[in-house]
C-alpha cells in the first residue's frame, strides 16, 4: 500500500495500458489515435506532462519483432508456403499489431511516468 506522496506503480502502469488516467483510473488519457489530453476529464489529473517521445515506437518494435520472428521459424517447419505469401501475410500481421499495441505502450509509459513523477506530473 502506498504512503501518502507515493503512487503505485504497478497500478498506474496497469491503468495506462487500458489508455485509463493513471490518477483515478476512469478518464481516458488520449483524445485521438496519439493525441495525450491536457487533463483527466473525471479527476482533472493534467496529463499534459507527459513526454514519452519515441520510447513506445521502439517498445512496440521490440514486442512486435518478439511475436513475427518466431512465427516465421514456425511455419516453415510444419508448412511448406511460397515466401511471397509468408512475407506479405507476416508484413500485414505486424503491421495490425504494431497499430494496436503502440496506443496502449504509450498509456504504459504515460503511466510509468505519472507514478515516478516525471517530467512534472
Ligand atoms: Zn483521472
Amino acid at each position: 500500500m502506498p504512503t501518502a506522496g507515493e503512487r503505485d506503480t504497478r497500478t498506474a502502469i496497469f491503468r495506462g495500458l487500458q489508455l485509463k488516467c493513471p490518477s483515478c483510473g476512469n478518464g481516458r488519457i488520449l483524445s485521438g489515435y496519439l493525441k495525450v489530453k491536457d487533463e483527466c476529464d473525471c479527476c482533472g489529473q493534467e496529463l499534459l506532462h507527459a513526454s514519452v517521445d519515441d520510447g513506445p515506437a521502439y517498445f512496440t518494435l521490440l514486442v512486435v519483432v518478439a511475436i513475427i520472428f518466431p512465427m516465421f521459424g514456425l511455419i516453415y517447419s510444419l508448412f511448406d508456403p511460397e515466401p511471397l505469401w509468408v512475407a506479405l501475410s507476416m508484413m500485414a500481421l505486424a503491421t495490425v499489431l504494431a497499430l494496436g499495441i503502440l496506443p496502449r505502450i504509450k498509456g504504459l509509459f504515460i503511466g510509468l511516468q505519472w507514478a515516478k513523477r516525471l517530467h512534472g506530473f
